[in-house]
């Protein structure tokens, strides 16, 4: 009898082991498929510094495309009519406006030439009405107006209009635009959730003067630039040495100075010596040099905009967190990475945004706390294992290097376009500005920026490159252009 209940045990522990070995097989096999997809990922997101060169060689041949002839490249390298960057010099009260989101912003600053500087600043900011978005465009750029003639009223005593001067208003407007001379540009479409037909190919200069005379507001539009345009402008009133912009934001864009001779496309306008703003629109590059995922096809694919701004698909806030989440959900899939149920929220795109890749990336708890919380708050995953933890970490990881890596790329292309990634005798500084969320906030990327960078240039020439955040410049930057290229400008020169 007790024989026999030794035989049942042994026999039901057999079972039981061998239940155990199998469910550990399966466990092995599971992990071993996730591996196998981040091993791919690592392997198609490589880049090495040969690369990366190409990338850069890429990026300059392309700018000299650009600005050979219109449609020359996919590097628009748009004439800005920025003929002039502030210089420190600029005296009296300027006014700007930004537009390009959900919110517009208004600012004037009183400047005191070389001694007084920025002597005294204030913006407001205010969020547009929805429903103005879509409607007509006299409302919404009467809403503009008259919040704007609002602000004006509200002037204190420290802002003096000198006797006898129109107020002017340097203009950021950052949607696609055919631009015409410094202050007149027609808009090509609207994005960013505004749909407003009837301004399309209208001059929004135009709409925005008349606007304000309807509000009685005497103020001309003297600059219409872009974001990225107004960073250039406020880091070169900061630092005589910058001599490019880069925004790593939502989206992404730079703007560089060139020589006027070295535009061949320029070739009916005038004039032809001094310097000359070109606003390259980077984020629409493209290289077979790239390093694309099945991730960044499939993404590009489904967006709104196929085959359009591939490198901002690979690099700008907008994109980060997406191309983590479509890893995720394959690993999910394929490797049950969230257990036996693929998470319903992990099919929904766009729901991994950028900041929360971040905050999983930088979570420096032993037990990775905050990579669980996350995924509990986005995902709505209860629990997760060390092990996914880890293997998220390595997918933020590997997208977020290669962005940084790719956009360091971009700005070595740039240094290469003005020779100044070669070592020079006289141990010139040169410095970018940048701005956007993305490097502003996300450490680890702007940290891959910085050293992807040096480690291209070499140590000699490094130590002359200068990557500079410009936080917010652009505000500052519009109204220092309005300065820059003021009606008045002239007068006072003489
Ligand atoms: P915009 O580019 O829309 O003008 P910002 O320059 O402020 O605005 O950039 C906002 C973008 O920066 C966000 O869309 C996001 O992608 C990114 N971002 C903001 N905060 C963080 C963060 N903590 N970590 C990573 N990315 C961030
Ligand atoms: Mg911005």
């Amino acid at each position: 009898m007790r024989k026999a209940a030794a035989a049942a045990v042994a026999a039901a522990a057999a079972v039981g082991v061998a239940l155990l070995v199998r469910r550990q097989l399966r466990e092995a096999k599971r992990w071993g498929r996730a591996d196998a997809v981040l091993r791919e990922l690592e392997e198609r997101c490589a880049a090495p510094r040969a690369r990366l060169r190409q990338v850069a060689d890429a990026m300059a041949v392309e700018m000299h495309a650009g600005l050979a002839s219109e449609g020359g490249s996919k590097l628009k390298m748009i004439i800005s009519y920025v003929d002039a960057l502030p210089s420190g010099e600029e005296k009296g009260v300027f006014y700007a406006l930004d537009l390009g989101g959900t919110n517009f912003r208004v600012l004037r600053v009183q400047l005191g030439g070389k001694e007084g500087r920025v002597i005294k600043q204030e913006h407001d900011e205010i969020s547009i009405p929805p429903h103005l978005m879509t409607g007509g465009s006299n409302e919404l750029f009467d809403f503009i107006a008259s919040s704007l003639a609002k602000f004006v009223a509200s002037e204190g005593e420290d802002f003096h209009l000198a006797e006898g001067r129109q107020r002017e208003l340097g203009f950021t407007f950052s949607f696609p635009v055919k631009q015409t001379s410094i202050a007149s540009g027609t808009l090509i479409n609207w994005t960013k959730g505004f749909s407003i037909d009837e301004t399309v190919g209208e001059d929004v200069v135009t709409e925005l003067t008349k606007a304000l005379e309807r509000q009685g507001l005497d103020m001309k539009v003297t600059a219409l630039i872009n974001d990225t345009i107004g960073t250039l402008a406020g880091g070169r009133y900061d630092d005589n040495d910058v001599i490019a912009a880069v925004i790593l934001g939502t989206g992404t864009n730079a703007a560089y100075v060139e020589r006027a001779n070295a535009i061949p496309k320029w070739h009916d306008l005038l004039p032809k010596s001094g310097d000359m703003v070109i606003n390259m629109e980077w984020g629409n590059f493209r290289s077979s040099h790239l390093p694309l995922t099945e991730f960044d096809q499939a993404l590009d694919a489904e967006s709104l905009n196929p085959g359009e701004q591939v490198y901002e698909k690979l690099i700008s806030g907008m994109y980060l967190g997406e191309i983590v989440r479509r890893v995720l959900l394959k690993m999910a899939e394929e490797a049950s990475l969230f257990g036996d149920e693929v998470p319903p929220k992990l099919k929904i795109p766009f729901i991994i945004r950028t900041p929360y890749m971040s905050m999983m990336h930088c979570d420096r708890s032993p037990d990775l706390r905050t990579v669980g919380a996350k995924l509990k708050d986005i995902l709505g995953v209860q629990s997760t294992s060390l092990k996914t933890r880890r293997l998220v970490v390595d997918v933020c990881d590997i997208v977020a290097k290669r962005a940084a890596c790719l956009a360091a790329a971009g700005i070595h292309g740039i240094l290469k376009k003005l020779g100044r990634d070669v070592p020079n005798t006289d141990k010139q500084r040169t410095v970018i500005a940048v701005d956007g969320g993305l490097y502003e906030h996300y450490t680890i990327f702007a940290e891959c920026v910085e050293s992807t960078l040096r480690d291209m240039l070499g140590e000699e020439v490094s130590s002359t490159i200068v990557i500079k955040l410009a936080k917010d410049g652009s505000g500052i930057g519009a109204a220092l252009l309005a300065a820059a290229h003021s009606q008045y400008r002239e007068a006072e020169e003489l």
